[in-house]
Order: structure tokens, then C-alpha cells, then sequence
């Protein structure tokens, strides 16, 4: 966007952000409209925006506390506004529907009249304050209390907001009218899940990772079905979708397969606290074929996607998109839309119709808001890997996104952790969804990776990780991991130049670099990938053997996600993590996570958590004495 140079922005508070259940993928535009890029359109209309001025010094009385005013009249005009502050003048930009647009405006416009009666008001007050001041000591307690009664009333805005909250329903009805039905529940249960007893469900769920699900309806809950512990338990109605898993030679369902499947193919909305490696991905994506082949109106009439799935990095989508097109069932048409990739082409294969859109929510959002993309006719929307979205600051792209995607869909939300900033995300988009927790975000993947921990020094890693590669077997594959970016191209070039054919991820590397990186190590041309973080997640190559932990991730989750590179899909694997002094704060943690997962803790690691902890006390004690004096110092 285009800012005239002399005129400064009006910046709201980020942290004004609201979400309810009521709004979810409705009109909670919040303040990310008024700061964000918006483009000349507001969702869904691409008129342009009605403009008109008033005086700078309104500018805080329109916006009102904390954002409060404005959030209001966008929230119930539907409308997208900017302010932007002049020399003299504000000038206001109201982006919508045609009449929402003029509501919005009346809005404003009643706001600033309001303020400005009550300003002149209080200057003819004051001219008289004077006097009255000198008569306040002969005032009664009743007078002076009328008077500020009435002070309060003439301060109030006169918005009929019962009206404008009517209105915005109203026009929220007719935004999604002409939209067709969409039908949802595919699910018949098979005699033998159905046969299974509750102590049979009982102990299938603790066999299976410890499963543990919950109905997050706040009235009366719903039944949770039991899993379908066969594939055609799950699918006997779909033969077209048994061969593809047939030819892909799995066994049986996942645990996670085995208890979404019943509850997406119900149409319930579903939370899956789970990690990669788990076969989360088909959980979803399974139903979802269903789902988009059985709806009412046939594809070809669409107009539009039906299907959105939207992941934190390019590579996890280009991973879901491979496992689209591995699987796919019934021609769907499946595109990666991710940044760093041609922009052009991707608007290429959207414009010659897609069923399902994998994305990346920066990307999508730039070809949503200049109209490349049609996201009315999604029905089966997938939040994957929630935490990382949230982690890389995504929430403002999902929201806006999900503004243009009809409310009454079907949304599925998978995510390795559960803080409350998941929990937030799934209470907006989500309804009355079911929880499936596998191994409560815990270490599914860990149990079957063995974990060796050296304790050593920074000095000493060179030589370690020299003799490592130097004993693989040709057999072995290994992901390295590393703390920076700089780390990495250091070590890949020393490796180089001593002739062992290395491969380099990280966010600095040109997207066909890191493809290509990637391609190299899936396909075995190279054994050794040395990256970042950006690889720990979503990274699905299911035959590495090895995973180096050269540095200790900055927290133990990504730790947990670093070792579940290896040991997949049924496999098992051996992480290696050199731990020096300087990750002693993590110390204990991970011997809490080796302990569970019943390796061996070695003797130093124990000595240098102790120590931490020590320390760490010590410093407590101080920091308490130090209160203490100071509170005496004072006292005395
Ligand atoms: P994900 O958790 O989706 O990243 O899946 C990890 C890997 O497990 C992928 O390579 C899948 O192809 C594979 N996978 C998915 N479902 C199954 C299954 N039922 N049995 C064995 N492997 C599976």
C-alpha cells in the first residue's frame, strides 16, 4: 500500500485482537485490518472504498480506547476502515458493501457530531466555570450531582448499535445465501467397531499411544465413536479409496487414523494434538476426499476449491501435496501455493481449477487479496500444525483468510503442543469440535528412536561429529542439526572441501536450493542434511537412520520434534545429541523425556542439571536478600 509521505498512519493496539465462538470465520476483523496491508478491496467486494475526511483531533475519538470504537463499527458493518492522519485532516477509507460502506460512515460521522456538540458545550461551560467555582461552596450535594449526571449522558454516543448488530447479522445471512448445502456425515459404522466393548475401546486407546479423546461441546456431549482399528472399517464404502491404501502397503490405520476417521466422517469438527510422523496427515486427508466427492453440487460446478489445507512452511505443504497426489482419489486436483515459489504459475493452476489447495498463509493471502483466488466454495478447511502457524506469526494472514471461507464448514486443526494460543486459534475457527490427543503432545515418535546424549564442550564438537560421519555405514542416512544459519554453512563447506557430499537446509537458501536439498537427501544422493529448526517439523523422509543434534535446540519440544525425524512410519532410529554447560537449562527436561521414554541418562548430564539447579537457587536466595536489604535501607 501506497502511504502519501507527509501523512502518518494511525497504528492500533495489536494485542485488542478478539475472538469469539459465535465469530468464527465470520466478520471479527479486528485490528489487523486498520495496520495490515488490506489492497482496495474489503472480503468479498471489490468496489472501492468510500473516503471522506475529519479533523485530526478526532482521531482518537473514532478510534476510542484500546481500538475498541472502530473494532465495533467494522465488526458490525462488516467493513474494513483506514485512518490516516493528515496535517490537519484525517482521511478515512471505508472498504465493503455499498450500504454497509454508508453505515459504517453514519457511524463515524455520529461519533465525531457527538464529541464535537459535547465539546462546545463544555467551552461554554468553562466560560461560566469560573463563576461557578466561586458558587461551588454554595452548591447543594443534589445540584452538583445532576450536573455531572448530565455531563455523563451528553458524553454517550447515540449509536443504535441493537440496530447495527441486526443489520450485520442480516447482511452476514445474505453474504453466504447463494452458497450451496453442504452435506457432511459419511460415516457408517462397521459391525465389528461397532461390537467393541468399552473395555475393549479402553484399552485399544491405551495400547495406542495413550490415546485420549473429548468432546469440547459445551452442552450435552456427544458419544465418542469407537476407533476403526481396520481400514475398511473406516472406508468399506469407498473400494477406489482401499486400493490406493492397499498400494501404498500399510497395514492398518495409525492411532490417529483410527480415531479421527470416525469422528471427521461424522462431520465433526476435530482438534489433533499430534505430531508428524504420527500419519496425522492422511487422518485428515482421507475424510476429506470423501468429503469433497460427495457433496451435494458436482465439483465441475463449483467454481472453486472445495478443499483448504493451510501449513506454517513450504515444505510441509509441498510434503501434504505429494501425499494429495499419492493418494488422491477420483481425479481431485490438488496445488502447492507457498512463498518463494512462481507466483505466476501458481496463479496459472488455480485459474485452470483445482479441487484442493495447499498453502502457506502469507502466499494465499496475497493472492486472496488481489482476487486471484476464489476461497467461497471451500467446505473442508485444515488448520495443520496450528503451534508452528502460530510460532511464525501467521495468525493475522489466517485470520483474513478464513474471512472469505463460509462459516458452516467442516475445520480440522492439528497441532504437536496445546498452549493456550492453540487453544485460542481452535475456539475461533473451530465449532463444537472433538479433541484427539495422541500421547498428550508427548514423544510418539521418541519411543522408537534410541537416544544417546554426549556430554562435551563447544570445542570439542568438531572432532565429534567428524568421527561420526567418518564411522557411517553406507546404509546410514543423517539429519544434522544446527542452531544457526552461519553454523551450517560453515560446517557444510568444511565437510565439502574434505570431499563428503553434504546437502544444506536453512532460511537463508533460495527456495530451489533448499527443494533440491531436499530432493538430494530423499532420494539418496546425499547421505548427510545439515539444518536448521526449519527441517525439525514436517520434514518426511521415513528412512533416516541418524539424527545428529550438533547443537541442543533452543527448547525441548523442538527437540522432541528434532529425534521424531528418525524412527517413522513403524521404523526405528538413533538421534545423537551433543550437550554442553551452555544448555544446562534444558538439562532437566530432557532427562525427564529420556527417563519416559526409558533410555539411559548418562552421570554428567545428571551432574550438570544439579548444578543448574543450584545455581539457579543460589541466585533465587540472592535475589530474595537483595529485596530484604533494600526493603530495610528504606524502612529505616
Ligand atoms: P505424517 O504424520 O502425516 O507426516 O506421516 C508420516 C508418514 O507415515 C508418511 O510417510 C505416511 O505416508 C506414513 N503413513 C501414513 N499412514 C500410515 C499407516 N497407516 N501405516 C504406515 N505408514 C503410514
Amino acid at each position: 500500500m501506497s502511504w502519501a509521505p507527509e501523512w502518518k498512519r494511525v497504528e492500533p493496539n495489536p494485542r485488542d485482537l478478539g475472538t469469539s465462538w459465535d465469530n468464527r470465520g465470520g466478520g471479527d476483523c479486528g485490528w489487523s485490518s486498520l495496520s495490515d496491508h488490506l489492497g482496495p478491496r474489503a472480503t468479498g467486494y471489490r468496489e472501492p472504498p468510500l473516503c471522506f475526511c475529519f479533523n485530526n483531533n478526532m482521531v482518537g475519538v473514532v478510534i476510542g480506547r484500546g481500538g475498541s470504537k472502530i473494532k465495533n463499527i467494522q465488526h458490525l458493518t462488516n467493513t474494513k476502515i483506514q485512518i490516516i492522519k493528515g496535517d490537519s485532516e484525517a482521511e478515512v477509507k471505508i472498504f465493503g458493501s455499498h450500504d454497509m460502506k454508508a453505515k459504517a460512515k453514519e457511524a463515524i460521522e455520529t461519533l465525531v457530531k457527538k464529541r464535537q456538540s459535547y465539546n462546545s458545550e463544555s467551552n461554554a461551560d468553562n466560560a461560566t466555570s469560573q463563576s461557578r467555582d466561586d458558587n461551588a461552596a454554595f452548591q447543594s450535594p443534589a445540584e452538583s450531582s445532576l450536573r455531572t449526571n448530565n455531563t455523563i449522558k451528553q458524553a454517550q454516543p447515540l449509536l443504535d448499535w441493537d440496530q447495527i448488530r441486526a443489520e450485520s447479522m442480516e447482511w452476514e445471512k445474505r453474504k453466504w445465501a447463494d452458497l450451496p448445502p453442504i452435506k457432511k456425515d459419511f460415516y457408517t459404522e462397521s459391525k465389528e467397531t461397532s461390537l467393541m466393548s468399552e473395555t475393549e475401546v479402553d484399552n485399544w486407546r491405551k495400547e495406542n499411544f495413550n490415546i485420549i479423546c473429548d468432546d469440547l461441546k459445551n452442552a450435552e456431549k456427544r458419544i465418542i465413536p469407537n476407533p476403526t482399528c481396520k481400514f475398511k472399517d473406516a472406508f468399506q464404502q469407498y473400494p477406489e479409496l482401499l486400493k490406493n491404501i492397499a498400494m501404498a502397503g500399510f497395514q492398518k490405520p495409525t492411532p490417529i487414523q483410527s480415531q479421527a476417521w470416525p469422528i471427521i466422517l461424522q462431520g465433526i469438527d476435530l482438534i489433533g494434538v499430534a505430531q508428524t510422523g504420527t500419519g496425522k496427515t492422511l487422518a485428515y486427508l482421507m475424510p476429506g476426499f470423501i468429503h469433497l466427492v460427495s457433496q451435494p453440487l458436482p465439483k465441475e460446478q463449483r467454481n472453486g476449491p472445495g478443499m483448504l489445507v493451510l501449513t506454517p512452511t513450504r515444505e510441509l505443504a509441498l510434503q501434504v501435496n505429494a501425499e494429495c497426489s499419492k493418494y488422491s482419489y477420483d481425479g481431485l486436483k490438488s496445488v502447492c501455493i507457498y512463498g518463494g515459489g512462481n507466483r505466476k504459475e501458481q496463479i496459472q493452476a488455480i485459474s485452470e481449477g483445482v479441487d484442493i489447495i495447499i498453502a502457506t498463509p502469507g502466499r494465499l493471502n496475497d493472492l486472496q487479496m488481489n482476487n486471484f483466488v476464489n476461497l467461497r466454495s471451500i467446505t473442508y478447511l485444515v488448520l495443520d500444525e496450528a503451534d508452528k502457524m502460530l510460532d511464525l506469526g501467521f495468525e493475522h494472514q489466517i485470520m483474513k483468510i478464513l474471512l472469505d471461507v463460509r462459516p458452516d464448514r467442516q475445520t480440522i486443526m492439528t497441532s504437536a503442543t496445546w498452549p493456550d494460543t492453540v487453544r485460542r486459534l481452535a475456539h475461533s475457527y473451530l465449532k463444537e469440535p472433538m479433541i484427539v490427543y495422541v500421547d498428550t503432545l508427548d514423544l510418539a515418535a521418541v519411543h522408537t528412536v534410541k537416544q544417546d546424549i554426549i556430554v562435551t564442550t563447544e570445542e570439542e564438537k568438531r572432532v565429534l561429529i567428524q568421527e561420526f560421519l567418518e564411522n557411517m555405514s553406507p546404509k546410514d542416512k543423517v539429519i544434522v542439526f544446527v542452531s544457526r544459519k552461519l553454523i551450517a554453512d560453515d560446517l557444510s563447506s568444511d565437510l565439502s572441501i574434505q570431499g563428503i557430499p553434504v546437502q544444506l537446509l536453512h532460511g537463508d537458501r533460495e527456495q530451489s536450493d533448499r527443494e533440491q536439498a531436499l530432493e538430494d537427501f530423499k532420494n539418496g544422493r546425499v547421505k548427510i542434511l545439515i539444518a536448521t529448526d526449519l527441517a525439525s517439523r514436517g520434514l518426511d523422509v521415513d528412512d533416516i537412520t541418524h539424527v545428529y543434534n550438533y547443537d541442543f535446540p533452543r527448547n525441548i519440544e523442538e527437540y522432541v520434534h528434532r529425534v521424531g525425524r528418525t524412527g517413522r512410519a513403524g521404523k526405528t532410529g538413533i538421534s545423537v545429541t551433543l550437550f554442553t554447560d551452555n544448555d544446562s537449562k534444558t538439562a532437566s527436561e530432557l532427562i525427564k523425556i529420556l527417563k519416559r521414554a526409558s533410555q539411559s541418562v548418562p552421570e554428567d548430564l545428571i551432574t550438570i542439571a544439579e548444578e543448574y539447579q543450584f545455581r539457579e537457587q543460589k541466585k533465587d536466595i540472592k535475589r530474595r536478600s537483595r529485596k530484604y536489604q533494600g526493603k530495610s535501607k528504606r524502612f529505616y
